[in-house]
């Protein structure tokens, strides 16, 4: 056994693997897992496919993710995914990673877990953020902060993950990048620390001026274009002074603006971004593959590596404890030919060895992991090991759900994932009566696989419970898999409520006593209120402000 090899060393075919403490805290200590969180059409899958061409996992951008009119490896599962283009399923990417500021021999392991995140937004896209430590803030130099990305940013907050952002499109007309930063930090209280600052205004990208300690230009790194971006952009970095005499006024516009920066207080400080009060800014073209190396150097350079977790007593799993690992998603019917279900589990600690035993800590029943893979898109490779930041999918893993723990050795259960506030609701009926037993069954598999939260009450009744999610496409995914799963054709009809909010028993009847007000009780017995909008909410706060509404977000 060896202490530096990783998990794709080979020896004789089989794989070395460490599983001495030192080589573990060395495995852990050269990883990265993050996730990127933008708005459709910010540039994610076009930044992803540059992330995996800089660590050369592939040879040419625009192989990786399909969309429609790309060449398409898209992990479409079910009919309606592939009519309407878009991916449902989240995956992740594992890639190494030679940071041009590290020693020769050190090599990162990069994991991105994707965050579905179109019309497919669901609590998987929040859920995926409980299994990376850092996150990459993907924002549009033209429209600035959107909704999409304001939503994930706060559940990064209440989480407490750190948070990079990067300002992509600047090949494009846009924002100048102090009206970016100003923006950022007045609507969502984060100070931008820039690290790299444009050369050229938005639409005119020249370069990057590497900022020092105090804001003065450490360096200029010059980009050029390579045909459609289509490989990773030359590189040439130079001095102020070579830069001044390259870039003229654009160079002095830059540097006297990263100067003003400083004496705002906008330097990195790496303690006040790991408590995330502050965000390194890098200025990119996904497009372009500019600034995409230099987002890659600072995950590695400043992003947290995995670490070990309090279990539900509070008590730490370090990461050079034995294997542990928390499922986070939970995929269906990813392969309609073989209809099997994939559970991913993010590991915590210890090493993980493919056909491992382990115990499901919720049920106490042992697992065995012979299947095991990672997948990425429509790619699905075999894992044999694995460690702490790493994410796996097990395969057919019927009793797995998000949030659950699985370990060896020494017991542990990790606290639960959060639900969500949902912002969907739909009445959920069987389309026939004589099937009522199978469409329980499924509503009951699938509540506990976190598919939708299911909502009842008295006045509705069983046979009509009420979904409530966080994106209305599970709703589909719920019909789907009642259909091709169960058999069952099941009816929906939406519900006129916009928010959820968790209250009590003592506030429950004043509450269905006003209009646009509905109390049920969720699966795991907290008490949501319903409410039709938010001035309705606001009125009645304001009028009975003794009645128990509380936000539901995602619990730190
Ligand atoms: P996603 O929805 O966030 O995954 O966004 P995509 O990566 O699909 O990009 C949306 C659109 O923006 C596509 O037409 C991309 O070609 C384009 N795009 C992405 N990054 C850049 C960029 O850096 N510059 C320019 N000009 N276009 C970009």
């Amino acid at each position: 056994q060896s202490d530096t090899e990783g998990p794709d060393s080979t020896e004789g075919g089989s794989v070395a693997v460490t599983t001495t403490t030192k080589g573990l805290s060395a495995e852990a200590e050269r990883r990265r897992t993050f996730a990127v969180i933008s708005h459709p059409d910010a540039g994610k899958s076009t930044l992803t496919e540059a992330l995996a061409l800089h660590a050369k996992k592939i040879s040419e951008a625009g192989a990786v993710h399909g969309k429609a009119g790309r060449k398409s490896t898209v992990s479409d599962w079910m009919e309606m995914e592939k009519a309407r283009g878009i991916s449902v399923s989240s995956t992740a990417l594992q890639f190494n990673y030679h940071s041009s500021e590290t020693p020769d021999e050190q090599i990162n392991v990069i994991n991105l877990v994707d965050t579905p995140g179109h019309s497919d937004f669901s609590e998987d896209t929040y859920r995926v953020l409980t299994a990376v430590d850092a996150a990459v803030m993907l924002i549009d130099a033209a429209k600035g902060l959107e909704p999409q990305t304001l939503k994930l940013f706060q559940v990064c907050r209440h989480r407490g993950i750190p948070v990079i952002t990067v300002i992509n499109k600047w090949d494009r007309p846009g924002q100048t990048p102090l009206e970016l930063l100003d923006e950022i930090s007045e609507r969502i209280g984060l100070t931008p620390t820039p690290l790299y600052w444009p050369v050229g205004i938005a639409g005119d990208f020249r370069g990057l001026l590497r900022r020092g300690e105090d804001g003065e230009a450490r360096e200029y790194v010059r980009f050029t274009r390579t045909a459609g971006g289509a490989k990773i952009a030359p590189e040439e970095v130079m001095d102020a002074d070579a830069a001044l005499a390259k870039e003229g006024s654009e160079w002095e516009t830059a540097a006297e603006e990263s100067e003003l920066l400083s004496a705002t207080g906008q330097d990195h400080d790496q303690e006040m971004f790991l408590a995330g009060q502050t965000s390194p800014v890098i200025f990119a073209s996904a497009m372009l593959n500019f600034g995409v190396r230099q987002i890659l150097d600072t995950l590695v350079e400043l992003a947290p590596p995995p670490r070990g977790r309090e279990d539900l007593s509070g008590k730490p799993r370090e990461v050079t404890d034995p294997f542990s690992a928390v499922v986070f998603k939970v995929q269906a019917g990813m392969d309609t030919a073989h209809r099997d279900r994939l559970a991913f589990m993010r590991i915590v600690s210890g090493v993980f060895e493919r056909g491992m035993v382990v115990t499901h800590a919720q049920t106490g029943k042992p697992f065995t992991t012979k299947y095991a893979q990672t997948v990425f898109g429509r790619e699905r490779s075999t894992v044999e090991s694995a460690f702490p930041g790493d994410v796996v999918g097990l395969v057919n893993a019927t009793a797995l759900a998000p949030g659950h723990t699985l370990y060896t050795e020494k017991k542990v259960e990790f606290p639960p994932i959060p639900s969500f506030a949902p912002e969907h609701f739909s009445i959920l009926r069987a389309e026939s009566a004589g099937k009522y037993k199978q469409f329980r069954r499924a509503v009951d598999q699938l509540d506990s696989e976190g598919v939708v939260q299911i909502l009842r009450n008295d006045i509705r009744g069983d046979a009509s419970p009420v979904m409530a999610a966080v994106g209305p496409m599970q709703f589909e995914v719920v019909a789907a898999r009642m259909k091709a799963e169960f058999n069952v054709e099941a009816k929906m009809e939406p519900l006129g409520y916009a928010l959820a909010r968790r209250t009590d028993a003592a506030s429950e009847v004043e509450l269905n006593r006003q209009r646009g007000v509905e109390v049920f009780t969720r699966s795991d017995g907290v008490l949501l209120a319903l409410v039709s909008d938010k001035w309705r909410l606001q009125y009645i706060q304001k009028e009975l402000p003794d009645l128990t509404l509380e936000p539901l977000v995602a619990a730190a």
